[in-house]
């Protein structure tokens, strides 16, 4: 175990670097950018993975897999999409090195293995998918189609930090096709309030579902539909966003359909992921400053148990009754380690499992044994209690429900003290410089006003809100009139 975690009010981003290390989560890697998620952050994202993948399947979706890599002409088609990933783009140009004739040992680049074209190392995947959707969709019989893929992404990004923004990056991506504009709207959204509600229910993160500016929209949609959420410090996190495409792909691809009526018109599209930055959003939603504090639904030991012992009988009297209580808690579906390693003592387990966040612990002494009971130790409210052994079964099953409603009401209090109107520019820097949050501000609709106040405070719009209230107002900077209060805050 490593030292102590720099608190958070001390500086919260070191905090968070470390934290993700030390609870052996995930680490940088030889490649710039580029993250190794380690076996216990690894089984974190299995977790959501698995909530996610049964979401997206009840609501009729099938996976796929698409090549990572983008034939160069392929990602040029659709223009503004194109235009919107350039600057991030990763690009293959040869597929062959060989010995430097000059530095035996050392290999360079062959330059006679040039590629004709060049491959994109996909930054998403609408061209590739909607290049191959072309082959698949003649009728309206072939429609909808709805797949997702579990894939890595590059996005040669300039500041990374772990999880929450990586150069290679784990996702889905959703990439829908339908033949009414409608239908695709409608998935669009049904996708977003998927991702509200596993991030709230499993995640134990309350977010905010709305819709994105102009200058906040993905590169090719007509509609970006985003859930936002507020980390402990003040600032916002984007956990996953929902597009709807229009037809600008199927015009990119020429990907038509023959209608019912026989006519042949565009597909209509949507497309929507979430990512490993979900785990940061987790992380710096519920943690504290003995480390990662984890929702029970998302973690990947429920209950730990440690024996405190002096000596070989007593070890294994301990274990005994360990090896049952471990069984009864299995039989009603919560996963628990016995952790019986001698090399370590009780003192070292505790603080190693309030590092990683297990939900419970459960300490068994000789004096337990004798007097039929156990000690049980909450991660989220450091509280500790002693149970009756013939109880305990019930109350864990009872605590994974009572700590996971407790994490998402803590969450869900401090979001909503840090949502604040705020009607004038001067107020809003105030509130912005020394609360942090979201502010709620009205804004004149203009792309010029929202860069302005981004220069002037680092804020951007988070999104406009869809359960809004419509009000009329005038705008926080330029003063024109405005119809509905959106959300400003500085964003990770
Ligand atoms: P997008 O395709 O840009 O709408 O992004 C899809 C999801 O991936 C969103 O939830 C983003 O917040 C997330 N995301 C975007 N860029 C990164 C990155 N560099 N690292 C991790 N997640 C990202």
């Amino acid at each position: 175990m490593g030292k102590n975690l720099t608190p958070r009010n001390e500086d919260y981003s070191k905090w968070y670097n470390e934290l993700v290390v030390q609870a052996d989560l995930a680490e940088n890697s030889a490649v710039r950018g580029c993250m190794v998620i380690k076996p216990y952050g690894y089984a974190i994202w299995e977790k959501m993975q698995a909530q996610l993948d049964k979401r997206f399947k009840e609501t009729g979706h099938q996976n796929a897999y698409f090549p990572l890599f983008v034939p160069k002409s392929l990602f040029e088609a659709e223009e503004k999409n194109a235009e919107g990933f350039a600057k991030e783009c990763a690009v293959v140009t040869h597929y062959r090195l060989k010995t430097d004739e000059n530095n035996p040992g050392k290999l360079i680049v062959d330059p006679e293995a040039k590629l004709e074209e060049e491959l994109v190392v996909r930054p998403t995947s609408e061209a590739i998918i909607w290049n191959t959707y072309k082959g698949w969709i003649q009728s309206y019989r072939d429609l909808p189609l709805l797949i997702n893929q579990w894939a890595n992404v590059v996005r040669w990004e300039m500041r990374t930090r772990l999880f929450l923004r990586t150069a290679e990056f784990l996702w889905q991506e959703g990439h829908t096709a339908h033949a009414t504009r409608e239908e695709a709207l409608a998935e669009t959204e049904q996708m977003n309030n998927i991702y509200a509600e596993f991030v709230e229910n499993f995640m134990a993160i309350p977010v905010i579902k709305g819709a994105k500016t102009e200058s906040e929209r993905f590169a090719g949609a007509v509609e970006t539909y985003c859930i936002e959420a507020l980390m402990q410090d003040g600032k916002a996190l984007q956990a996953g966003t929902s597009h709807f495409l229009g037809q600008n792909f199927a015009e990119a691809f020429d990907v038509k359909f023959t209608s019912k009526e026989g006519k042949q018109e565009y597909v209509w599209a949507s497309s929507w992921g979430v990512s490993t930055r979900l785990m940061g959003a987790l992380i710096m939603t519920h943690s504290d400053d003995k480390g990662l504090v984890l929702p029970p639904n998302l973690a990947p030991i429920q209950v730990v148990i440690v024996p405190i012992y002096r000596n070989d009988e007593q070890f294994n009297a301990i274990s005994e009754e360990a090896k049952l209580l471990t069984e009864e808690l299995r039989a009603v579906g919560i996963s628990v380690k016995f952790d019986g390693r001698d090399t370590h003592k009780p003192g070292w387990k505790f603080a190693q499992y309030e590092l990683q966040g297990v939900p419970l612990r459960i300490a068994i002494g000789p004096k337990d044994l004798e007097n039929g009971t156990v000690e049980l130790a909450r991660r989220d409210t450091l509280t500790k209690e002693f149970v009756k052994r013939e109880d305990v079964v019930a109350k864990a099953k009872g605590l994974m429900t009572e700590i996971q409603d407790t994490l998402l009401k803590k969450a869900l209090d401090f979001r909503n003290d840090h949502i604040t109107e705020v009607d004038d520019f001067k107020e809003f820097k105030k509130v912005l410089k020394n609360k942090g949050g979201f502010i709620s501000a009205h804004w004149d609709g203009t792309t010029e006003t929202e860069d302005r106040i981004k220069e002037y405070t680092k804020a951007t719009i988070r999104c406009i809100p869809f359960n809004g209230k419509k009000e009329e107002g005038i705008c926080v900077l330029t003063g024109k009139p405005s119809s509905q209060r959106v959300l400003f805050a500085k964003a990770y």
